[in-house]
This record gives C-alpha cells, sequence and structure tokens, in this order.
C-alpha cells in the first residue's frame, strides 16, 4: 500500500516534507512557495497509517498470472475488461442495444451489477466463462449499503453506535448473504463526509467526522472483505464517492463543490485513505466537479492522491454514468473526449455511460490514449477478479444461497445494531419521574403515525434486497409485547396527505390512553438518500400539525422520529417529553425500538453529527474553525448592550440543538476533569516518531474519571476531543481523535484512559505536508462535543 514520498515538483532534489513550524529562512519561503504553486503535488508521507488486513493486491503470484492473461488479449478485449453495465440495461443510456449476453460472449464486458441470484449470476458467468475465448469472469457488483437481505440500520444508524466491531459484523453478514447470491462487490461503504443535512445521502454515510468516518470505513472494508479476499463469502468493497461528494453546494444533490487542498486532506480524504489502508479492493469516482474538475476526470485525486501517494492497486469504477456526465459538467464536448478524460484521469471502468465501449478502440489507434494505460487499468481489474477467486471459482453455491439468508444469527445482530443505534436526544420528568423507560404496566398506549405501522419502511432508502416482510414494524412489536388490547393505533396523517379526519381520529386515541407513541418523520424512499435533498427540515406534510394537538390532549408524548438525517424541530424539542431519533433501524426495528421504549435495553447511541436548531446554520460542524471574532456565548443571541460585531446570527444561536457525540442513556455520568501524564511534548521527538512508520508509541496519556451518577447500569461513549493553537493553519475548535465505550453499574467510577501516539497531533498545516508543528494543545475528554473539563500541553519545537 505504501508509496514512497513523492516529490513535488520544481521542489529541488530533496524530500518535500515540511517538518515542523521551521524558522522562515529564505530556504523554506521558497519551499513554500513551491509547494503552494505545485497544488496538488504535495506529499502524504505516513498519513493514517494503520495495520492493514492481508492485502491479496499486492501478491506477486497474483501479479504473474494477471501478466500472463494480460499477453494474451486483443485490445477489444481488454476494453472490454473496462465496460461495466447494469443487468438487463446493457450498452447504457440511449444506445439501444440489449445484447449483453452477446457482449459477454466476445468479450465486451467486464462487469455486470443489478443482477443477483446464484442461478442467475451462474448462468451468465458460464457464458463469460464458457464461451468467451479467454474464459474471463464477471464481477458482479451491487449496492449492499446497510445489508443484502438481512437489513441492518441505514447507514447513519450504524454510525451512531459508535462501535466499528458491530458494524464490522454487520458488513461480514452483508458479504455472507451477498456472495451466496453470486454477488462478490458490493459498492460500499459510503465514506463521504456530510456536514450538511439538507443533502439526502447524509443519511448514507458515517456523519461530519473523519475520524469516526475513518473508523467506520475500516470496519465496512473488513467486514466485506473478511481475512481473504478469496474465500467464497468474500466481497470486494468500494470506497465511494471519490472525493467531495458530501459537500454539495447548499445540501443540493449531484452540487459541485469548492473545497481547498487543505481541507479535503484534512477532512475529506481520511476516511478514503482508512479504506485503502485497511486495503478495499475498489474506489467508485462521483459524480460532482471538485474546484471545477468534474471527480471522475480529475487527475489529482485519482491518480496523484489515490495511485500515487497512497499506492492503490484495486479498480476505480465511475459512478452511474458519471464519464459521460463530464460533458454536462462541461469540460468535453463530444463522447470520446469525455471517454479519454475519464480514463486518462484515472477512471479504469465505466459504469453504464457506454462511452469506453464505443471510443476506445478509436482513441487507441488514433494515439490519444496509450495501449500502456489500457494494460494498466485491465491489470487492476484482473488483479482483483484473481483476488477474488473467480479465476478460480467463477460460480455461487446455489446450497448455499438458500442458507444464507436472514439466518437467526444475522436477525440477531440486526437486532443488536438497532438497539445501539438509537439516539435519546430528551427525556424530560413527567409526574417527577423521566418519562422514559415505559413501565409495561401502562394500561393503554396510543401508538400513532405514519411510521407506526409500516415495516417496509424500517428497511430507508437502499433496502438492498431487503422485503418488508423481512422487518418487523413498531406496532407488530408492541402487540407481541403487550397484547393488542393495549395498543391503540391510528395513522394520523400521511406523509404528504392527510385529513382532518385522520387527525381527530388519531387525537381521539390519545385522549384515551395513558400514553403517546408518535413515530413521525420521512418518508425513506421519497425523502432520503440519493436525489432527496431537502431545502426544509421540518417534518414533511401535517406531520407537524398532528403533533401539536396531540401534545395538546396533555398525555405524555414520546416523538420516536424515523429519518434519514437531523431534522429541524425546535417546536418538539421544547414541547415533548422524550425524543428518540430511531433513523430507519431495519429488520429489526419494531423489537429494537420496543427494547429501548420499555427499558430492557438502555439507549446507547451517540450523534455522529450535529443536530441543527434550523436550516439557516447548515452547514453545521463542529470541528469548525473559531473565526476571529468567535461569539462570546454561541448559546444566545447578542443581547442589549453587548457588541453586534461577532460571528454569530442575530435570530439563532451559533450551536446546533444537539451537539456531535451526543446521547442520553437511562443513567447520567459525571466527568471528571481531563488529566495528561506530561506537560510538554517535543514536535522533533513526535515527528521521529511518525517518521518510524508504525510506530505508535504512546507519548503521552490522557485520563478522566467517569461516575455513573443515576441509580442504574449504563454505558456511555468516552469522546477524546484535541485543538491545536499557534499552528501554521487554523485548526478547528475542537477534533475528535478517540473514543471509548465505558460501562458502569450505578455509583462507580472508572478512570478512562487514551494513550496518545504521535499521529493524534500531526496535521495538513499550512504548506498542504502531513507534519506535527509546536503548538498549545486542550484535550478534553467528554460525553459530548460541547462539553468536558479541558487540560493543556505544549508541544515545544
Ligand atoms: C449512486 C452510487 C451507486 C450507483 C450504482 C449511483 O446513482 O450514486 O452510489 O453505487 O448508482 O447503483
Amino acid at each position: 500500500m505504501k508509496s514512497p514520498a513523492p516529490r513535488s515538483p520544481g521542489c529541488g532534489a530533496g524530500p518535500c516534507f515540511r517538518r515542523w513550524l521551521a524558522p522562515a529562512t529564505a530556504l523554506s519561503l521558497l519551499a513554500i512557495f513551491c509547494w503552494s504553486i505545485a497544488w496538488g503535488q504535495s506529499a502524504s508521507p505516513r498519513a493514517e497509517s494503520r495495520p492493514a488486513v492481508e492485502n491479496s493486491l499486492d501478491s506477486p503470484a497474483i501479479e504473474a498470472r494477471v501478466n500472463e492473461l494480460l499477453a494474451k488479449m486483443t485490445l477489444e478485449e481488454k476494453i472490454g475488461q473496462l465496460v461495466q453495465y447494469s443487468a438487463g440495461q446493457a450498452t447504457g443510456p440511449g444506445s439501444g442495444r440489449t445484447d449483453d449476453r452477446d457482449m459477454i460472449r466476445k468479450g465486451q464486458v467486464g462487469s455486470l451489477f443489478n443482477v443477483t441470484g446464484a442461478r442467475a449470476t451462474n448462468q451468465l458467468q458460464h457464458i463469460a466463462v464458457d464461451e468467451s475465448r479467454l474464459h474471463i469472469p464477471l464481477i458482479f457488483g451491487l449496492d449492499v449499503i446497510h445489508g443484502f437481505r438481512t437489513t441492518f440500520p441505514l447507514n447513519l444508524g450504524l454510525a451512531a453506535t459508535w462501535d466499528p466491531a458491530l458494524v464490522e459484523k454487520a458488513a461480514r453478514i452483508s458479504a455472507t448473504e451477498a456472495s451466496a447470491a453470486g454477488v462478490r462487490w458490493a459498492f460500499s461503504p459510503m465514506v463521504d463526509i456530510a456536514r450538511d443535512a439538507r443533502w439526502g445521502r447524509i443519511s448514507e454515510g458515517s456523519g461530519e467526522d473523519p475520524f469516526l468516518g475513518a473508523a467506520m470505513a475500516r470496519a465496512y472494508v473488513r467486514g466485506y472483505q473478511g481475512e481473504h479476499l478469496s474465500a467464497p463469502d468474500s466481497i470486494a468493497a468500494c470506497a465511494k464517492h471519490y472525493v467531495g461528494y458530501g459537500a454539495a453546494e447548499a445540501g443540493r444533490e449531484y452540487n459541485s463543490t469548492e473545497i481547498s487542498e487543505h481541507t479535503l486532506r484534512q477532512y475529506y480524504l481520511p476516511p478514503f485513505q482508512a479504506a485503502a489502508e485497511a486495503g478495499v479492493a475498489t474506489f467508485m469516482s462521483a459524480f460532482n466537479a471538485l474546484n471545477g474538475i468534474p471527480t471522475s476526470a480529475n487527475p489529482f485525486t485519482l491518480k496523484q492522491i489515490l495511485r500515487k501517494e497512497w499506492g492503490f492497486r484495486g479498480i476505480v469504477v465511475s459512478d452511474w454514468n458519471s464519464v459521460a456526465e463530464i460533458m454536462a459538467h462541461g469540460i468535453a464536448i463530444d463522447d470520446a473526449t469525455a471517454a479519454r478524460k475519464a480514463f486518462l484521469a484515472g477512471v479504469d471502468m465505466d459504469m453504464v455511460s457506454n462511452l469506453y465501449h464505443q471510443n476506445m478502440q478509436q482513441l487507441v489507434e488514433s494515439g490519444k490514449v496509450p495501449e500502456s494505460e489500457i494494460d494498466e487499468a485491465v491489470r487492476r481489474i484482473l488483479r482483483v477478479k484473481f483476488a477474488l477467486g473467480l479465476f478460480d471459482h467463477p460460480y455461487s453455491d446455489e446450497d448455499r444461497e438458500a442458507r444464507a439468508m436472514l439466518r437467526p444469527e444475522s436477525v440477531a445482530v440486526a437486532r443488536a445494531a438497532a438497539t445501539r443505534s438509537l439516539v435519546l436526544l430528551r427525556n424530560e420528568n413527567v409526574s417527577g419521574t423521566p418519562i422514559l423507560p415505559l413501565s409495561s404496566k401502562l394500561s393503554s398506549i396510543a401508538l400513532l403515525g405514519p411510521l407506526a405501522d409500516d415495516a417496509g419502511q424500517m428497511l430507508g432508502s437502499w433496502g438492498g434486497l431487503g422485503r418488508s416482510e423481512d422487518a418487523v414494524s413498531l406496532r407488530r412489536a408492541l402487540t407481541e409485547r403487550l397484547g393488542d388490547a393495549r395498543i391503540r393505533y391510528a395513522k394520523g396523517t400521511g406523509f404528504l396527505t392527510g385529513s382532518d379526519g385522520e387527525i381527530s381520529e388519531a387525537v381521539s386515541a390519545a385522549e384515551k390512553s395513558d400514553v403517546v407513541l408518535l413515530a413521525l418523520g420521512e418518508d425513506a424512499p421519497n425523502m432520503t438518500g440519493e436525489a432527496a435533498s431537502r431545502a426544509r427540515l421540518g417534518l414533511p406534510g401535517r406531520q407537524q400539525e398532528l403533533l401539536e394537538k396531540v401534545v395538546a390532549t396533555g398525555k405524555p408524548v414520546v416523538l420516536i422520529l424515523f429519518s434519514g438525517r437531523p431534522l429541524t424541530l425546535p417546536w418538539a424539542f421544547d414541547h415533548v417529553p422524550a425524543v428518540l431519533a430511531a433513523w430507519y433501524p431495519g429488520v429489526a426495528a419494531g423489537p429494537a425500538v420496543g427494547d429501548v421504549l420499555f427499558g430492557d435495553a438502555a439507549p446507547s447511541g451517540h450523534l455522529p453529527l450535529s443536530w441543527p436548531r434550523s436550516v439557516g446554520q447548515e452547514p453545521l460542524y463542529y470541528n469548525a474553525l473559531n473565526t476571529g471574532r468567535p461569539a462570546a456565548d454561541p448559546d444566545r443571541p447578542p443581547q442589549k448592550g453587548e457588541t453586534k460585531y461577532l460571528s454569530r446570527y442575530i435570530d439563532e444561536p451559533n450551536t446546533p440543538q444537539f451537539p456531535f457525540g451526543f446521547g442520553l442513556t437511562y443513567t447520567s455520568f459525571r466527568y471528571g476533569a481531563t488529566q495528561v501524564t506530561t506537560a510538554q511534548l517535543s514536535a522533533a521527538a513526535l515527528e521521529q516518531q511518525l517518521d518510524a512508520r508504525g510506530d505508535r508509541a504512546r507519548v503521552v496519556r490522557v485520563s478522566a474519571d467517569i461516575t455513573n451518577t443515576g441509580s442504574r447500569a449504563g454505558e456511555t461513549v468516552a469522546q477524546l476531543y484535541v485543538r491545536l493553537d499557534g499552528t501554521s493553519i487554523a485548526m478547528p475548535v475542537r477534533m475528535l481523535k478517540g473514543f471509548q465505550s465505558v460501562a458502569l453499574a450505578s455509583g462507580e467510577t472508572r478512570k478512562v484512559t487514551f494513550d496518545l501516539d504521535a499521529l493524534t497531533f500531526a496535521f495538513w498545516g499550512a504548506d498542504n505536508t502531513f507534519a506535527v508543528e509546536p503548538a498549545r494543545v486542550t484535550l478534553w475528554i467528554a460525553a459530548n462535543s460541547a462539553e468536558g473539563e479541558p487540560v493543556k500541553l505544549t508541544i515545544a519545537p
């Protein structure tokens, strides 16, 4: 994986790494000038090095087989490997051809997706293996996003578990099921950093933070790819969408992005790099333009960073039709130029646009694309096919398929993941005690809302092969738990349609009950996920009206929000005693929510993003810069007599409704002061450790006492945050650098410790090199990104 550090052209013969803040000698100024004009050429010597899983993409034995096969291939057969279609839509939009079988026979297709089932994939595979001249197997892909048949919580919910081991288990199950159905390539994980809840695909990623995002990226890759890619139940993972897609301006889907190199490297790239270092076999380029260059034709991100700096040896596939969309972006005015630009920038495989198939032969013959580049791309594709063992075992076992789906142990993991994904946002006292957990002795419960009894919705917007009959709705689970007689169900309203009569029926059910459970939120397939950006983030349709009328009954209300993003519900957060963010929990939705409502499980999820108060705050993220005029009290607008000229809104606090990392449970915790074992570190010594790759020795231990101050046992996620001041470039007010779950009995106190290494303090400096600089460091161990008692230390030169 590791490449030697590249050099910046024009920087002379020596390595161009900035160490720490060197004295501003003429030489270093010249060097900085060189770096700044060579945007995109900076070095990534040793960022984020982590132990990788076995990576068969580096195997010399596979390389020998790849080269032997490549030597036999005609140009047409080579180009065929670069071509991917959605099965049944072979040959792409507008081509009018549907002869995918014939194309497979002729070796004109390297991969198909959207075909599943051992029998269906085996049939197509037989054509490729038995009938094509060189018997090269196809690789079948699919959007296995948060489950194949067993649907887990949507990815934002999985991130809310802050439990990478659990996410890895979920991905392993997905791989077992998908591979049994002939799918050996998941277009997942989506590791886009998303700071704007208007963007519908915020639901598919792990939120706003690069550290948590990187941990989740590694977990997915390990889970999908397993110990060995060649195992029949392993599938190739795909880190997508590379890169910056989540920074879509104004949160509008497919919109362009402007991201400085520093911001790209410091915040957007780390989860991708973590995936690469975990051995991910494939990347997907994205739809968006990045600083004016479409990311599916961007040599800086695809060649310089991905291949040269990170040494990635697997496949880059385009996103759906994104090769052709280069024309709409405006950097090509004909098909051939679009194909050439995408390919030469580093997109190996063309997903559905058909432009490689139609243009590549001519581009090579006319000398516009060197055949050597085609060979390299084919090598990358064959390497992954060999690594997956497709040449030795091209077919799937139909018997295994029947046994693999929805196994009880898989559903148990889905239930655990669903339970741990739920984030309790609010739990106020009603008659002196917190409303949750509910007593199982309640004699009547009103269960209301469009999401109370819709099992299909529980699968979210990327349900894979999940079926609504696989999922358990809240109504079904509560009926099984409490019996029919105690539940009064009324839908109350649809998402966009709702009548006065339906609302009255729900209000009257509330009036007759002891407690109300209101299941409100977004219509998963239409309002979350791809092409579902929203400019308003409240409850759609008449749901807010329903909520207010139900609360007006005076009955205790628990609001369960099913959504693919945080919703701006200031009224609810002021008036509803309990609010649970449930995302879309997957097949075990009902039982998991039931367990938490009735206290069989305590909520343990924490927000993987900042929950906005209003849309006008977006993009909103905790790891923001301080500005030159930070608001003294960002929680409130300016008061009379105070200076107005501070960085804040006049009509809204700066702070989120709930901060990144936040999550309540059924007990409470006190975090003691953060402590460190040393008050001073040396930048030079930390630099040395960074240079000694793999040296993760502790440089400081940070600790805090945490006490469970409530009357129940419980779990908290202790989060370690760092701030650096005095650095060459402004760094955020806080950066997450560690987290761990801590389970404590009532009254118990435990010291949690984080052993930090040099990497914790390294960052991308003003000249875009990754290094440690002298700095004042502030550290917090806290329950979320807005709390904690800090401690300071110094990094001296
Ligand atoms: C999405 C990708 C997905 C692909 C294939 C695109 O529209 O952006 O995430 O993998 O379709 O279905």
